[in-house]
């Protein structure tokens, strides 16, 4: 039995490279619970070497025309549409979400791939004839180097694709720190990065932790990091890679709130619900927590709310009637199996318990998986700890508002500020709502307003740190350094010193 456990390696300049570290974690089908790989932990010397492929790659596929990179880039995006299914099962088998989100996460990845074939066009840069007679003055943006991405567990394909379609299109090399938890995806990427025709050591994968993560954020070749994760860890990320003079954007972690206004299409409201809340098993950084009820509105939605909750599908995620799988992790499951136990104690009423969801339910060998049903709290208060803190699964809670003002105030005073949601039928509210709310993302009657390809994809407060967004243009300015030239020529320049400021003549 033991042989069949894979071992899942790093992949450096080209090729799969075993790890030298002796440090392994374990990874496992949460389905099932079967241990089904062992992913090494890298040690300095390997995220040194991975580094050094890098860096000896940069100079010639910096300078290769952007042109040449996007064609990379197509053949990339053909590959990937190929292997799209292949990679939504590898996701489904460490991470468990059910297979059609994972084929729909594949396919977010996909879209920055697509966005990334438009390279060229995203690095022109602009041009004033005659800023001074005779003297005209341009910006172009260069690569910066070797830049690094550091991933979570939730998305193993669409996350790191926020980063390194972008990153190499614009001429940089790429070093990815993967999550240990779900590590096979990254090495899938890699060998079709190949295919399509990416030199050697533009890519590399070191899987790894803490140790690996250190070892980009203080050397002294990398770039820029690029890190999504939870808050302490972003927070840590952003200041230690600034004080080793890196670029940094480091997303972190969420409590999303979707506000029902009185108003609102109720069967409409409780769909977007039990989708935002329970998809990926709650553990996405877009899921919606909390539901902010305002008015009467509660006395409507939850009857229906709990009902839905109640008949969740969850199964086996290659089950194609799944609606929700497992939790990634047996970690996870206790951590999450706590924060139900501590809404209980601070008084929230348990409206829907998961506790006692029996793997046996979900599939045929699932009964060792990390199982939880979807659970419903009502009447949350700001000062509990469960509607402070990040619960990362299937917990929904309710909190009751009288009005627009007080839910507005509620969610500005939370420490997060990633996504939110309204739903109304009212213009003004909607308006006035987009406007007041201190939230990177909005949804109007959009549960899980995950901006597209070229728009970027940022939170506000300490759901982000640093200042630039993911992917977009933005991700384009950040992977890229703008550099002005100014030029004249010898019979545009005047006899003599000049001492003074120089000015447009
Ligand atoms: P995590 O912070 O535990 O891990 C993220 C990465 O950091 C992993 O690669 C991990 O190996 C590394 N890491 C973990 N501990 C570290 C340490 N002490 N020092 C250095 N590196 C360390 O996050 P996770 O559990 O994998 O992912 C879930 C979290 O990610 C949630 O908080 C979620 O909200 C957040 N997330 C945010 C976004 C966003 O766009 N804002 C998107 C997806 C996930």
């Amino acid at each position: 039995m033991k042989n069949s456990i894979a071992a899942i390696d790093h992949y450096i300049h080209g090729q799969v490279v075993a790890n030298a570290s002796g440090r392994t974690q374990d990874v496992f089908n949460p389905a099932t619970g079967a241990l089904t790989g062992r992913t090494g932990l890298a040690d300095v010397d390997q995220v040194n070497a991975a580094v050094a492929a890098a860096q000896a790659a940069f100079p010639k596929w910096a300078d290769t025309p952007p042109i040449r990179r996007a064609r990379v880039m197509f053949k990339f995006l053909e590959l990937l549409n190929q292997h799209r299914d292949e990679l939504a099962h590898l996701i489904t088998a460490e991470h468990g979400k059910v297979f059609t989100d994972a084929q729909g996460e594949v396919t977010r990845g996909i879209d920055i791939v697509e966005f990334a074939c438009g390279i060229p066009q995203l690095l022109k840069g602009d041009f004033t004839e005659q800023v001074s007679t005779g003297i005209d003055n341009w910006t172009l943006r260069q690569p910066l180097g070797v830049v690094a991405g550091i991933t979570p567990f939730n998305f193993p394909v669409m996350v790191p694709m926020w980063m390194f379609p972008v990153a190499i299109a614009a001429g940089n090399t790429f070093v990815l720190k993967p999550s240990p938890t779900d590590p096979s995806p990254s090495l899938r990427i890699a060998e079709l990065l190949k295919e399509a025709g990416l030199p050697d050591g533009v890519f590399n994968v070191v899987q790894g932790d803490k140790v690996a993560v250190d070892a980009l954020l203080t050397h002294p070749d990398v770039k820029a990091v690029s890190f999504v994760g939870s808050t302490p860890i972003a927070n840590y990320i952003y200041e230690t890679g600034a004080r080793h003079g890196k670029r940094v954007q480091a997303l972190g972690g969420a409590k999303n709130h979707m506000v029902v206004m009185p108003d609102a299409d109720i069967d409409q409201a409780v769909d977007a619900l039990i989708g935002a809340g329970y998809g990926s098993a709650g553990e996405r950084c877009m899921a919606i927590s909390v539901a902010v009820l305002v008015g009467d509105v509660a006395d409507k939605l939850i009857p229906k709310l709990v009902e839905r909750t109640r008949t969740l599908k969850v199964l086996d995620g290659e089950n194609l009637d799944a609606e929700m799988g497992p939790i990634v992790t047996k970690a996870a499951h206790e951590r999450i199996r706590g924060y139900i136990d501590l809404g209980e104690q601070e008084g929230a009423k348990l409206l829907v318990d998961g506790r006692g969801f029996d793997g046996k339910q979900a599939g045929e060998g699932c009964e060792g998986g990390f199982w939880l049903g979807g659970t419903l709290f009502d009447h949350v208060t700001p000062e509990m700890r469960i509607y402070k803190e990040e619960i990362f699964g299937p917990v929904l809670g309710c909190v009751r508002v009288k009005d627009l003002a007080e839910a507005v105030d509620l969610i500005n005073a939370h420490e997060f500020g990633n996504g939110v949601a309204c739903f109304t039928r009212d213009g003004n509210v909607a308006r006035e709502f987009g406007r007041r709310i201190q939230v990177g993302m909005v949804g109007i009657n959009v549960p899980i307003p995950v901006p597209m390809a070229w728009q970027g994809f940022g939170g506000w407060k300490r759901s982000l740190f640093g200042d630039m967004h993911a992917y977009g243009e933005e991700g384009v300015r950040f992977y890229t350094k703008q550099k002005s030239i100014m030029q004249r020529w010898p019979e545009s320049i005047g006899k003599g010193a000049e001492f003074v400021m120089p000015t447009a003549k």
